[in-house]
């Protein structure tokens, strides 16, 4: 239809780097927003200080000539420029090609940086032409290694050019009633901005869409649920539970005990459970699960929990079957690691209902599982899962229940909006004798510190994890991140402790095999990158040291801090950065998760959210969750009384 080749230039090569990045229609163009602006307006020298940025005209007053930059591989053009009142040093790095372009004479325009000492502008990009007269917005966007600014800008203004039609989402009675300016007019503005006013208005409107489509979804999808009948109640044999309940090895607390009911009520409802279970790491949400799932099996039904990662799977399995064994609910475990064979067993048993409860990995989706009455499903920090592949699950079943957890608990309200389309129930209070986890921000320069604290606690028997991020999203990168800091720990401790480092290049058996020696206490420092962080549960590990904390929102570094403070032996969690961090005090002070992550609501940058709900779900462009909360609770108003009529 509106394929990318019809425009102008955009060949075979330029094409698949465009799809590449998501773009594979003129209207995806459309939609590429700026991911900033720059003036074009001529600076005044005068009030430039040091290294400030310049933009400026004039005309080449030397010939420009390439030299080489000593002890580099680059090279570097340098020639004068006659601005309007001074001369001035120009020079560019590795654009060699300009070279042949410029001569004498010409007129051109430098965007740069300006150096007062030596009179010179570096600059980043060479114009030819002259400055327009009048100042200029010009957008950037974001740029790949593939597409340059350029190339990206020219095709968006190529794209602005077609008659293109956009599809237009916002029902008219709301556009009459918000006057909204038509949306061609407005994707228009965000590309060229004419006034701030209009902007904002484009914006406006663009933002309301977004958050409308989001909504309105929810909406759907949350009705729909309400409309479709599961056929029966399920009926289950509540004394049973509660006879069960007596054997755990603990008392459960109020809320367990509140979300457990919930939960109960939801399943034996003829309408399916949309549940999502909020609780911070450690409230015990594992047994919640459980408890349901025990709920279901009691109903007659299959039960299937999810989780994101193997070693997760089989800590879960192997809780299960010790809390279950007088019980006759039979569990499968099943990953990505089960042998074929025994994978085949399970497979069939599963289809024939012979096994009631399986737990596993993103294998639980695959094809060839059948169940043969699947009626509750149970995904583990839930955000990790997309609803995609949720949906994947579900269609297994006859609309079988559905409850989500997740350890990254958000506000309510928040919540409330955002999982709009689930119920929620919250775990707020904490097992009893839980000891807080002594929490420090250090700096890189405190390390000796830090590692003298980690000694003590390593001749103490206890277990120490060692954390730091992939800053890139690359494999080499972190591989080289992990392994750098394994020997800066065998250097600092190696001689009192073993380390083993866990990252993408290993093996899921070679994997398994380091969390399985982690656990039985014959390693004594773990290393990794977060890719452990999820539920991982080894009680003697009493100290949990973060690099480069500064690159985490806080609630993901309360729940890696979760990893620590599981058994009764007093847990440390030290946060490391470059340079003090006034937002890492916060952790020093707060132990809630909830109010973690209402600080983190608060606090944190622009698009940096969406851990909460993964993107593609609610992957806005322009509008923000945070910021715009007002628009989003006026357009679920809006949302509500036009479902309403
Ligand atoms: P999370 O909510 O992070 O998934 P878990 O379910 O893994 O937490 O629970 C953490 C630990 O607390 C487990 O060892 C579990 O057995 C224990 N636990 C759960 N509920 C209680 C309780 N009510 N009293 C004491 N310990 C509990
Ligand atoms: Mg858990």
């Amino acid at each position: 239809m509106d394929n990318l080749e019809k425009l102008n230039g955009i060949g075979p090569k330029t094409k698949e780097q465009f799809q590449k990045i998501g773009i594979n229609t003129i209207e995806d163009l459309l939609y590429y927003y700026p991911r900033k602006y720059q003036v074009i307006k001529k600076s005044d020298i005068k009030n430039i200080t040091e290294n400030d940025k310049i933009i400026i005209d004039g005309k080449i007053d030397s010939q420009p000539i390439i030299i080489p930059i000593k002890h580099k591989a680059k090279k570097m053009i340098i020639f004068r420029l006659a601005t309007e009142n001074r001369l001035l040093n120009i020079s560019i790095f590795n654009q060699v090609y300009l070279c042949q372009k410029l001569k004498i004479g010409m007129n051109i325009t430098i965007i740069g940086k300006y150096s007062k000492q030596n009179n010179t502008v570096n600059a980043s990009e060479i114009r030819l032409g002259l400055l327009p007269p009048q100042p200029k917005i010009e957008a950037i966007y974001p740029a790949t290694s593939e597409l340059t600014q350029k190339t990206i800008t020219k095709f968006i203004n190529l794209a602005l050019k077609t008659d293109v039609q956009v599809i237009d989402y916002i029902p008219k009675q709301l556009i009459k009633k918000y006057k909204f300016p038509e949306k061609r007019w407005s994707i228009n503005e965000i590309h060229h901005p004419t006034t701030s006013i209009s902007y904002k208005k484009a914006l406006q409107r663009l933002k309301y869409e977004e958050l409308f489509n989001y909504l309105y979804r929810i909406q759907n999808i949350k009705q729909k649920r309400m409309q479709e009948e599961q056929g029966e109640a399920k009926k289950v044999n509540l004394e049973k539970v509660s006879k069960f309940i007596k054997t755990l090895p603990f008392t459960l607390t109020e809320d367990q005990i509140k979300t457990i009911d919930e939960i109960a009520k939801d399943i034996q409802s003829n309408i399916r459970m949309n549940r999502l279970v909020q609780g911070d790491v450690g409230s015990g949400k594992t047994i919640v699960a459980f408890i349901a799932s025990y709920m279901n099996y009691l109903s007659k039904y299959q039960s299937a929990l999810m989780v994101p990662t193997e070693i997760l799977a089989t800590q879960h399995y192997q809780n299960a079957i010790e809390l279950f064994k007088k019980t006759n609910m039979k569990i499968a475990l099943l990953t990505s690691n089960v042998p074929k064979k025994e994978k085949n067993k399970i497979y069939s048993k599963i289809e024939s209902g012979e096994i009631d409860f399986v737990i596993g990995t993103q294998s639980l989706i695959q094809e060839n599982v059948k169940f043969h009455k699947l009626g509750l499903i149970i995904t583990d920090e839930q955000h990790r899962f997309g609803v995609h592949q949720r949906e994947e699950l579900k269609n297994k079943g006859i609309s079988p229940d559905v409850l989500s957890m997740s350890a990254t608990p958000i506000p309510r309200t928040y919540a409330l909006t955002i999982y709009g389309d689930m119920d929620v129930s919250n775990i707020k209070t904490k097992p009893a004798g839980r000891k807080k986890v002594i929490t420090y921000s250090k700096t890189m320069n405190e390390i000796p510190e830090v590692l003298s604290l980690m000694k003590k606690e390593i001749d103490l028997g206890h277990q120490i994890y060692v954390i730091a991020p992939a800053i890139e999203n690359d494999e080499d990168s972190e591989l080289k991140t992990i392994k750098s800091l394994e020997e800066k720990m065998n250097l600092a401790l190696g001689k009192i402790a073993k380390n083993a480092a866990v990252h993408g290049k290993l093996s899921p058996e070679e994997k398994k095999k380091t969390m399985d020696d982690f656990e039985k206490n014959k390693i004594k420092i773990l290393i990794s990158t977060t890719v452990i962080e999820v539920g991982v549960n080894v009680p003697n590990a009493s100290t949990i040291v973060i690099f480069h904390a500064n690159y985490f929102g806080l609630s993901t570094l309360h729940q890696l801090r979760g990893r620590v403070g599981r058994g009764d032996i007093q847990s440390y969690c030290i946060l490391l950065s470059n340079e003090a961090q006034e937002r890492l005090k916060i952790l020093e002070k707060e132990h809630d998760g909830f109010k973690v992550s209402e600080y983190d609501f608060q606090t944190r940058g622009e698009g940096d959210l969406f851990g909460y709900r993964q993107s593609g779900e609610a992957n806005f462009k322009l509008a923000d969750i945070r910021k715009d909360f007002e628009l989003l609770l006026r357009v679920k108003e809006d949302i509500e009384k036009l479902t309403k009529n």
